[in-house]
C-alpha cells in the first residue's frame, strides 16, 4: 500500500479549522525557524511508570494541545493550547538530569505532542541525555511526524478507526486520512510501534473491531492492543 493514498490532500501546513474556538493546525514552521525547547508547554509530569513504555522505566511529559476532539477524550484540561499549570522544559531538563542511569527512557504523550514545533529539539535534547524517547501520538500530522522519526525509539499510535468513520470520533474532517497516513509512514521506517485502539460502549466485534483488526493486519501492523474506554469525565455524555 503506498503512503500517497493516504495523503491527506491538503498541504499539511495550510490546513486549518476552528472547533470550539481553538484554531488549530497552523503552519509547521521551517528547520531554521523551529522554536527552541524552552516553548515546548508541558501540561503534567509522571516521574516515573512501567505502563507508557513498553519493557522500560519511564517518565512521562504530557504535552498541552490537540487539534482534534474526540468523543471519549478523557485528557480534556490538555486540548487547549495553553492550560492552567505548566511546567516549563528546563524543569523537565533538571529532573531529567537527576534521573540519567534510573530511568530507561522519556515518553511524549498529551494532549498531541506532534502539534507543538519544538517537540523535536526537546526530543533530542532527551535523547542525547541517554534516554530512549518514546511518542504517543493520535498521528494528526504525518509530516511532522516524519520530521520526528530520527529522535524516537517508539511510538505508541492510536488507530481509533478505519478512516472513513474518523470524523464521528473526531469531530474533524480529514483526520482518518491523516491518522492512518501516520501509520503508513511508521511502519515503512520500521520504527517499533504499538497500534492503538479504544473500544467504544456499544461496539461490536464483527462489526467494528474485526474489520479494523483485519485492516491494520493487512498493512503489516503486528503489535495491534484494544483499550477500554474510560467512561469517567468523557466530553460526549451519550457514551456515560
Ligand atoms: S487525539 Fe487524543 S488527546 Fe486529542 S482529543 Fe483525541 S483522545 Fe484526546
Amino acid at each position: 500500500m503506498s503512503i500517497t493514498s493516504f495523503l491527506p490532500t491538503d498541504a499539511e501546513g495550510g490546513f486549518c479549522g476552528d472547533i470550539s474556538g481553538y484554531k488549530y493546525l497552523q503552519s509547521a514552521p521551517k528547520t531554521s525557524m523551529v522554536p527552541p525547547t524552552r516553548t515546548l508547554r508541558i501540561g503534567g509530569l509522571t516521574p516515573m511508570t512501567t505502563l507508557d513504555y513498553p519493557g522500560e522505566l519511564a517518565a512521562v511529559v504530557f504535552c498541552q494541545g490537540c487539534p482534534w476532539r474526540c468523543r471519549y477524550c478523557h485528557n480534556g484540561h490538555l486540548l487547549p493550547s495553553r492550560g492552567g499549570e505548566q511546567i516549563s522544559w528546563s524543569e523537565v531538563r533538571s529532573f531529567l538530569e537527576g534521573r540519567v542511569g534510573l530511568l530507561d527512557a522519556l515518553v511524549f504523550s498529551g494532549g498531541e505532542p506532534t502539534l507543538q514545533a519544538a517537540l523535536p529539539a526537546a526530543a533530542n535534547e532527551a535523547r542525547s541525555m541517554g534516554f530512549k524517547i518514546g511518542l504517543h501520538t493520535a498521528g494528526p500530522y504525518p509530516d511532522r511526524l516524519r520530521r520526528l522519526l530520527p529522535f524516537i525509539d517508539w511510538v505508541g499510535l492510536d488507530i481509533k478507526a478505519l478512516p472513513a468513520d474518523y470524523p464521528t470520533l473526531t469531530g474533524v474532517p480529514g483526520s482518518g486520512e491523516r491518522a492512518w497516513a501516520s501509520l503508513v509512514l511508521l511502519l515503512e521506517a520500521g520504527v517499533a510501534l504499538q497500534v492503538r485502539t479504544t473500544v467504544l460502549p456499544g461496539w461490536s466485534d464483527e462489526k467494528d473491531i474485526r474489520p479494523l483488526a483485519d485492516r491494520l493486519a493487512a498493512f503489516g501492523v503486528r503489535n495491534h492492543v484494544l483499550q477500554h474506554c474510560r467512561m469517567d469525565s468523557v466530553p460526549d455524555p451519550a457514551l456515560e
